[in-house]
């Protein structure tokens, strides 16, 4: 049975968070929202549906230094790893899609061959969930069975009621941070929360528009890669890699040295795209995706197919990032339904 917090008393655990953690929070800045550093008295958007860019960015950072390395005279190499990151971090008001997108990128980064720097990260850090209150219009996580007020995957889950927050803690992690500020929670004696739950559900369910079903589109791609619809959509697509970058679960990198003209310099890694041309380029000169076709297909390949066949987790959450901001409007949703419909499946009627 989840506790109360009252909305009065958010500052104070926002407050007691951050004296234990680096703490993010989603804070609205030049008309969208972006998770920021905690200050004493800043706050949590009020009206965030989501996120401009991911909480990734706090596992697999944009750029990260990887190792230096020194020449020295006898012509060996000294390399020098960068340490792991430990810093404590408790990101704020996840929402259920982007918990799910952590949940996708935990094989990657920590399956076989664990990822030093993602692992540690990934230790240390604290996932406080908040269960949305309405889906935007791009919203579509329902579609791949995420429940927006679930928050699966968080430490600690929080739902904004009308005057209080629903919290409960998840790990063991969540249940001692918890404890931290047992002072400022109180219980739900009159069972009031479980009817505002059940209200705040069914508004939630209301404001989402019709769902793509994916269903049958992976068998669907098992048996079809050389479909001439990747040509259609490629033909509009402009390679700006957007897409990619502000999804929680692409998680590609290039590898690169910096010597700047001298012979010791820095590794970094940095987020790359399967949407460039040069993603797949050899030193040879041969690409085997030379056209924007393939880059397309082995995008939506890899949201709707590959992810699943390697680690039978999804690769799209349906967090609507990439039917936002693509500048040709290309929808992951219309790709979905359009496959149903080359397949023959009847679709909302069409
Ligand atoms: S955002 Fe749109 S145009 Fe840009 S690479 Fe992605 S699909 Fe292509
Ligand atoms: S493919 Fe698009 S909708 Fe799916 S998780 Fe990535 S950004 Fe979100």
């Amino acid at each position: 049975m989840p506790a109360i917090l009252k909305k009065d008393n958010l500052q104070q655990l926002l407050a007691s968070l951050s004296q234990a953690y680096k703490l993010v929070l989603p804070v609205r800045e030049n008309g969208m929202t972006f998770f920021r550093p905690y200050q004493t008295g800043l706050t949590i958007d009020p009206d965030y549906i989501n996120t401009a860019t991911s909480p990734k960015e706090f596992l697999f950072p944009q750029t990260e230094k990887m190792l230096s390395f020194k020449y020295r005279e006898s012509a060996d190499i000294s390399i020098t790893n960068e340490e792991p990151h430990a810093e404590k971090l408790a990101v704020f008001g996840a929402r259920s899609c982007d918990l799910a997108g952590i949940a996708a990128l935990d094989p990657v980064f920590g399956g076989r061959f664990p990822d030093p720097q993602y692992s540690t990260r990934r230790d240390n850090v604290l996932l406080v969930g908040l269960g949305c209150r309405r889906a935007s219009a791009s919203c579509f996580c329902q579609a791949f069975n995420i429940d927006p007020l679930a928050c699966a995957g968080a430490d600690i889950a929080m739902i904004e009621l009308e005057d209080c927050f629903a919290i409960e803690a998840r790990t063991a992690r969540g249940h001692a941070q918890l404890a931290n500020f047992s002072q400022l929670l109180e219980e739900d004696h009159s069972g009031g929360v479980k009817t505002s739950l059940s209200s705040a559900r069914e508004a939630l369910n209301r404001s989402f528009g019709s769902l793509p079903d994916p269903a049958g589109v992976k068998d669907f791609l098992d048996r079809q890669f050389e479909l001439p619809y990747w040509e259609q959509i490629a033909s509009r697509c402009l390679g700006c890699g957007i897409c990619t970058y502000i999804c929680p679960t692409c998680h590609c990198f290039d590898i690169f040295d910096v010597t700047r003209g001298k012979p010791d310099g820095n590794r970094y890694r940095c987020w790359d795209s399967c949407m460039f041309a040069d993603f797949t380029g050899m030193a040879g000169g041969h690409n085997p995706r030379p056209t924007q076709k393939e880059r397309v297909r082995n995008r939506f390949m890899h949201k709707l197919k590959y992810h699943l066949d390697r680690y039978e987790i999804g690769g799209c959450v349906g967090c609507g990032r990439c039917v936002e901001k693509c500048p040709v409007n290309l929808d992951i949703r219309q790709i979905i339904n359009d496959i149903n419909k080359l397949q023959g499946v009847e679709v909302n009627g069409q």
